[in-house]
């Protein structure tokens, strides 16, 4: 049994539906229950700023399942959303990013766990300390150590 904690990001097409749905849809893949939801937060867009706010969110999930399929199956729901992959930071109907997986470390060339950019994202970070506050990636440290670090950046709990 994993634990497994997941982003849920939209800016697009009603984000807060956006993300209610994919909840929904994530809590019935096949060997997983959804265990803790954080609260919806608004954010600023990093990168190409001229864009809506964000809708974001993450989940801790416990099960059964590889990293591959539990990839593929985020990436199916994105698609059902009707995200179409242009660039990184571009706005998004739906956005789906493994976190963490127990302590795992993976890297391979369609999956880098734990996500590379978490620790550099307040909304990512400040999500994960209301659901688990004692939380540590690995590699890098305890998020209540990361969340000192990280500057503002417009994170508004909705
Ligand atoms: P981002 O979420 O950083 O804005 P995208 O959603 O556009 O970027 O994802 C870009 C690529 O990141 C995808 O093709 C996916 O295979 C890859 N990827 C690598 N690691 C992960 C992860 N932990 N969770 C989700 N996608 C990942
Ligand atoms: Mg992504």
């Amino acid at each position: 049994m994993s634990d497994i904690y997941i982003a849920l990001g939209s800016n697009l097409e009603k984000p807060r539906q956006q993300i209610h749905n994919a909840v929904k849809l994530i809590g019935k893949i096949e060997g997983l229950n959804i265990s803790l939801i954080s609260s919806l937060y608004q954010t600023k867009p990093i990168g190409k700023t001229n864009q809506p706010d964000f809708i974001n969110a993450v989940l801790k999930v416990e099960g059964i399942i590889s990293p591959e399929k539990l990839h593929t199956a985020l990436q199916d729901i994105e698609t059902q959303a009707g995200r179409i992959r242009i660039e990184l930071n571009e706005p998004r109907t739906l956005d789906l990013d493994i976190l963490l997986i127990d302590n795992l470390i993976i890297k391979t060339k369609e999956l880098t766990i734990p996500h590379p950019r978490m620790h550099l994202r307040q909304f990512v970070i400040i999500p994960l300390l209301e659901i688990n506050h004692g939380l540590c990636v690995p590699g890098i440290g305890p998020i209540k150590d990361i969340s000192k670090s990280l500057s503002d950046q417009g994170v508004i709990k909705v």
